[in-house]
């Protein structure tokens, strides 16, 4: 099946030409007559909380299911369902339903769950609820660990008192440490990407602002090279200046997420965060208090977001593709590969998503 499109981002390049696909697999790319559009990998999002009314920590696995759909329908073919902090039993029945709709295997690929919390420190907790935080214990995390979809991230602040211990063990378990939610300084921080952390959660908010002689997470993670740095690309959690900022410390190594809630999709009006109560106004998300509470926007719109300001194409889809497979050691996901399974999505001139293929298989069509 020729998709018909001008160019696809092919393993990092931008190439010319329509893309074939036969057998659920890309079968050849640059070959003459393409019209308009571009193919690019399936969106890849460390992120996600909620989706089109369905908030992942109430969520039974059919609803985690229809939240896959949705996703798939806006060019997301695979994701990492995020559990923010809450009790631990709640999580632990978050993680039974996650791993139920894992094998039933219905929309956007589940790649694994990505905890944020509960080790996380107090001063930069920002949308989660400051009653069920918890100081680094081992004896916490296990059973998180196996309470029924593998864990693949757990966000941390490192300079918590034992916050070693537990990046220790989730490294020994190939587990990706993040560091956010920090209030650490660069020693903490460098010392922490030293022990194994290579990410960095929603890069900017909630955590010590960089200051020039107090640079924090952020620059810490900026000065190095061997830390992807993720940052939530929605134009509102971090301005375009320090997007771009990061992005030009970062090349290659920057990825954008959505750290999407429920509320993404329907508009304005009163939703859930796990436990927290939210109000959707304009496309911001807040909590009571005012501080900013999830997002509200899908991946592709901060892809489109990305080149708005500058970045070039193929770098702002690798920012949500390849880099982002590449924190979770997946290969298999987040670029387009002749031989290849094809998840595949494209984008129109104006970076709309307009045809979603799901290993070779069209299961969105808007034309
Ligand atoms: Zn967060």
């Amino acid at each position: 099946m020729r998709l018909g499109v001008a160019a696809a981002v092919v393993e990092g390049e931008l190439v010319p030409g329509d893309v074939d696909v036969a057998d659920g697999r890309l079968a050849a790319v640059g070959l003459t007559s393409g019209r308009a559009g571009l193919a690019v990998p399936g969106l890849v999002d460390l992120q996600v909380n909620g989706y089109a009314g369905v908030d992942l920590l109430h969520a039974d696995a059919a609803a985690v299911q229809e939240l896959g759909e949705a996703l798939l329908r806006d060019g997301v073919t695979a994701y990492q369902p995020t559990l923010i902090t809450s009790p631990v039993e709640a999580t632990r029945r978050a993680l039974g339903e996650v791993a139920a709709a894992l094998d039933a295997g219905r929309g956007a690929r589940i790649l694994g769950v990505h905890l944020e919390g509960p080790f996380l420190s107090p001063v930069r907790a920002g949308a989660h609820p400051a009653a069920w935080l918890r100081a680094p214990d081992p004896e916490l995390l296990a059973p998180l660990l196996v309470a029924g979809c593998p864990v693949t991230t757990v966000t941390l602040a490192p300079e918590l008192p034992r916050a070693g211990e537990l990046v220790d063990l989730l490294v020994a378990s190939g587990v990706v440490v993040s560091v956010g939610h920090t209030d650490a300084d660069a020693a903490h921080a460098h010392a922490a990407f030293d022990h194994g952390c290579r990410t960095v959660t929603h890069l900017y908010n909630a955590m010590r602002p960089f200051a020039h002689r107090d640079p924090g997470v952020v620059g810490a993670a900026l000065a190095r090279e061997d830390v992807v740095v993720q940052l939530i690309a929605d134009g509102e959690h971090v301005a375009p200046e320090a997007l771009l900022a990061a992005w030009r410390a970062a090349r290659g190594r920057f990825a954008i997420v959505s750290d999407a809630i429920a509320a993404t999709g329907l508009g304005d009006g009163s939703y859930t965060l796990g436990e927290v109560e939210v109000t959707v106004e304009g496309g911001v998300s807040r909590r009571g208090d005012g501080r900013l509470a999830g997002a509200v926007r899908p991946l592709a719109w901060g892809v489109r977001l990305l080149v708005e300001l500058g970045v070039p194409v193929v770098e702002a889809v690798a920012a949500a593709t390849s880099v982002p497979a590449r924190v979770l050691g997946r290969s298999d996901v987040g670029v387009l590969v002749p031989g290849r399974p094809a998840d595949v999505v494209v984008l129109d001139d104006s970076f709309a998503v307009v045809r979603v293929l799901q290993g070779g298989k069209e299961v969105v069509a808007r034309r």
